[in-house]
């Protein structure tokens, strides 16, 4: 895949970029001295980036990081992954972002972060970033519901968003709900409007059971067909994956067997894959949602949360394997 060079069919993302510290032993729940590895580049939306720009697409990146050796590590990143940095910016005044994470035996994590009052809350909004986005010759455009928890993060992605959308770019949204929000009536109302214009439904179980309680995939599907929605995909962790286009069948792959090290990041990981295949468009929706499915097979089996992401060599590589 050659996308880089097209000028043509590149996919943009924006929202906090955040360093991340893992927990080697479980079960502490960031509350007692233990072992962490990192500073690892991580935010849900900086993972999906650098997953496309792996997988081949050209890809652009709105985000903010501090003037500090957490926002080098950022930086490092995405050079090495080719994503473009016009829009990363070095906030002064505050660190870059960051986030703690420690597993636990049942399989639950918990999470540390520092996002509202780090240079991750500040990504580039302002013309000039919407000019530049839309000048980048972007197919499509990805929205993690993590950055919807700080009101001003919501309302400046929801913004962008309405104005790439009217200027055609595909919208795609993993909604990566946040349960103690879910009484705010402000972010689901953006929740909504993102899903109402979005190409790419893309949500977690974790996600469906409250946005669509009792909803089988088929319903809540149809219902996002209708309204317009070219793809809907249901990431269902050990489980695999469901989805459907909106002029064809019903598609579901089981997850490969694989050992977890680190399940954080496979969903972005997996949706930024599927995005960038169907983007590039040498791909059925079979395909596509099969390498996103071995795309997040590999990615929980590595520590820290986009160590896992993978070229489509390897891709396709992982899949001969197992074939
Ligand atoms: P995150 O936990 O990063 O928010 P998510 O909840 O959005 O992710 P998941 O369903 O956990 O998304 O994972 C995305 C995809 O990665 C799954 O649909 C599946 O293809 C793959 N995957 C996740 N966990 C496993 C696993 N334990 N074994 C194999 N594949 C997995
Ligand atoms: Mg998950």
């Amino acid at each position: 895949m050659n996308g880089k060079e097209s000028g043509s069919g590149g996919i943009g993302s924006l929202g906090e970029l955040l360093v991340e510290f893992v927990c080697t032993e479980k079960d502490s729940h960031n509350r007692r001295a233990a072992p962490y590895v990192g500073p690892f580049a991580s935010g849900a939306p900086g993972i999906f980036i650098d997953q496309a720009a792996r997988v081949g697409a050209r890809a652009i990146f709105a985000g903010a990081v501090g003037d500090d050796a957490f926002g080098d590590v950022l930086r490092a990143r995405f050079d090495e992954a080719g994503v473009s940095n016009a829009l990363i910016r070095t906030f002064p005044g505050v660190p870059t972002g960051s986030a703690f994470v420690s597993y636990n035996t049942d399989g639950s994590r918990d999470f540390v972060f520092n996002i509202a009052h780090s240079a991750a809350a500040h990504f580039p909004r302002d013309a000039d970033a919407i000019e530049t986005l839309r000048g980048f010759g972007l197919a499509a455009f990805h929205i993690s519901g993590s950055t919807l928890g700080d009101p001003s993060m919501a309302k400046a992605a929801l913004g962008i968003c309405r104005a790439l959308h009217e200027a055609g770019v595909a919208i795609s949204f993993d909604p990566n709900i946040r349960k103690e929000l879910l009484t705010d009536p402000s972010y689901m109302e953006t929740v909504r409007s993102l899903l109402s214009i979005s190409t790419f439904v893309l949500p977690s179980v974790e996600d469906a059971e409250v946005l669509f309680p009792g909803e089988s995939f088929e319903t809540f599907s149809r219902r996002f067909h209708a309204n317009g929605a070219r793809y809907v995909v249901l990431k269902r962790g050990d489980k695999g994956c469901i989805g459907s286009g909106s002029d064809g069948p019903v598609e579901a792959f089981d997850a490969h067997q694989v050992d977890v090290v680190d399940p954080t990041g496979a969903g972005d990981c997996f949706c930024a894959t599927f995005v960038a295949l169907i983007v590039y468009g040498q791909f059925s929706f079979r395909e596509a949602l099969e390498r996103a499915n071995a795309a997040g097979a590999l990615a929980v089996g590595r520590i820290g949360p986009m160590e896992g992401n993978s070229t489509l060599a390897e891709i396709e590589t992982f899949l001969e394997g197992r074939s």
